[in-house]
């Protein structure tokens, strides 16, 4: 029988990681300076983690510079990129329990989501890359006779990955997966409040036997590390997620430096469409409260704004009112805990101040609205639903990254596309029906990069994942996310 984990006992025996790592070895920042990582779990100090500066960052530019000119991993066989990129994968597997608990520890989400969803996750995506290197091949370009013309895929150079800290590693994997499979040099710069399995991970891939300054981590400050990777003029490509505010200066660095490629994955809004012929009702509840409830709605895909068709309006919020039990906040650590604390007390107040708005703006408080579990020194946000939301007030339009749900009414179909429409977001729209023919005209004309019909959670690493509008551009997951990693070279032959 499997002995249950202590998952307190454990979290104190841990050694945190907390230099940048660069070249293949861990160091401090060029200034020495370093920055307090807290816990949101109980408001502790973690670790003093290396800060680090545009002088870092450029060293690290360097050492992945040199690693790509020097050919060890850009130039190796595909099949050579692909086992030490199995073997890589084998080793998070390994750490699963030290990953996921650095994943809670640093950000608050529960354990048995930090190991079951994200580093199961992680594993899948360095895997299921891995597996692709040696299985794409490129192209002949149907060119008259006495000519050859070749289509191939080379790697960028020097990619820089710079992400957030609602799923740490996981975002991450899914862009130094595919941007390592395809021959790249990855700088990672992780989000200030979660960096530790980042480094961690940095170290694994190096005993993985990947060679030194092929992957680097620079943790610090967007304005400062972000920035400077941003603008830095020998980096090729910034795969980028995060706010669609720090998305657009992205956009800037690059036009103000070396032009060089951007891919953004940015914020949502996802409407939530039930309508009154769904199949089965306590499958939408459920879809509905994990949707927006699950890891306390920091989540960029989480569906905040549930629309509901009048005939079934009170029925329906009622159920999603009792599926919201299922998320009382609860200690990180205890493996029964399915709702853990905010990232941090900027979040916290970030939330509770959008409560506010929704209470001002004349939305009604049906459930929640308060901080918890105050005794902790974390930072606890209980689920929280409002209700006869309209579309236009801030708590439908502005991304407010918690558990809190905006609940809007429609009349007809037609209601119900144009509400769910009405959003500078595109990520993602959900639909629930049992119509046939309803579900494929209405997803045609959602504008969003993912419609999921009758759940609120569709898709693994096969299917790509990115926004229309102000969600960005570019895609995430899949064989597409190999056209942010590499460039197509036409070498044109003449036979005759
Ligand atoms: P964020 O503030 O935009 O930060 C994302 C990353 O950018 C962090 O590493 C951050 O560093 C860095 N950064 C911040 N300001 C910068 C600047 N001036 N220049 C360069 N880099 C800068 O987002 P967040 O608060 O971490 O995460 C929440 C947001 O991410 C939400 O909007 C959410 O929708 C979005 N998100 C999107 C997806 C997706 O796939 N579409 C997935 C997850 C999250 P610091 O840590 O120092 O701030
Ligand atoms: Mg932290």
């Amino acid at each position: 029988m499997a002995v249950a984990i202590d998952w307190r006992a454990e979290a104190g025996k841990l050694a945190f990681r907390d230099k940048a790592f660069i070249g293949g070895k861990f160091m401090d920042a060029a200034d020495g300076k370093t920055f307090e990582c807290t816990s949101p779990v109980d408001g502790k100090v973690l670790a003093k983690v290396a800060a680090c500066d545009k002088e870092d960052v450029d060293r690290a530019v360097k050492a992945a510079r040199a690693a790509f000119n020097a050919g060890k991993w850009s130039d190796a066989a595909p099949k050579a990129r692909k086992r030490t990129l199995q073997k890589f994968a084998d080793l998070i597997a390994k750490h699963a329990d030290e990953l996921a608990l650095l994943e809670t520890l640093d950000m608050g989400k529960p354990i048995t989501f930090a190991k079951n969803v994200d580093v199961n996750a992680v594993v899948e995506t360095v895997r299921w890359y891995a597996e692709a290197v040696d299985k794409i091949y490129d192209e002949i370009a149907p060119t008259p006779k006495d000519s050859l013309a070749m289509i191939t895929r080379e790697p960028l150079g020097v990619v820089a990955a710079v992400v957030p800290w609602n799923f740490p590693l996981l975002m991450a994997a899914w862009k130094f997966a595919p941007a390592l499979a395809a021959g790249n040099s990855v700088i990672l710069k992780p989000a200030e409040q979660s960096p530790l399995s980042a480094l961690r991970a940095a170290e694994l891939a190096a005993e993985a036997g990947i060679p030194e300054g092929v992957f680097n981590v620079v943790p610090g400050f967007g304005e400062t590390a972000g920035q400077a990777l941003g603008r830095h003029m020998d980096v090729d490509a910034i795969a980028f997620t995060g706010s669609t505010e720090v998305g657009k200066f992205f956009l800037r660095y690059s036009g103000e430096s070396n032009m060089k490629y951007v891919s953004l994955e940015c914020g949502g809004k996802t409407p939530n469409i039930v309508f009154a012929d769904s199949a089965n009702l306590d499958a939408a509840a459920v879809g509905a409260a994990s949707g927006i409830f699950f890891n306390s709605g920091q989540v960029c895909v989480a569906s905040s704004r549930l629309l509901v068709e009048e005939t079934i309006h009170d029925a329906f919020v009622e159920k999603v009112k009792q599926m919201a039990a299922g998320f009382t906040p609860g200690d990180p650590l205890d493996p029964k805990t399915m709702m853990g604390s905010m990232v941090d007390k900027g979040q916290l107040d970030r939330v509770m101040g959008y409560i506010e708005k929704g209470k001002k703006g004349g939305a009604a408080l049906t459930l929640g609205g308060n901080q918890v579990r105050q005794n902790s020194g974390g930072y606890y946000i209980e689920p929280t639903i409002f209700d006869k939301v309209a579309n236009d007030m801030t708590i439908a339009q502005e991304e407010i990254f918690g558990p809190v749900l905006s609940t809007i009414t429609f009349k007809d179909t037609d209601e119900a596309v144009k509400i769910a429409n009405d959003t500078i977001y595109g990520l993602q729209a959900c639909l629930w029906t049992n119509n046939l023919t309803k579900a494929h005209s209405v997803a045609r004309r959602l504008r969003a990069g993912t419609v999921n019909i009758n759940n609120t959670d569709g898709g693994g690493i096969e299917v790509p994942f990115g926004g229309y509008k102000q969600s960005g551009f570019g895609r995430d997951k899949s064989l597409h996310a190999f056209d942010k990693y590499t460039q197509l070279k036409t070498t044109y032959i003449k036979l005759g």
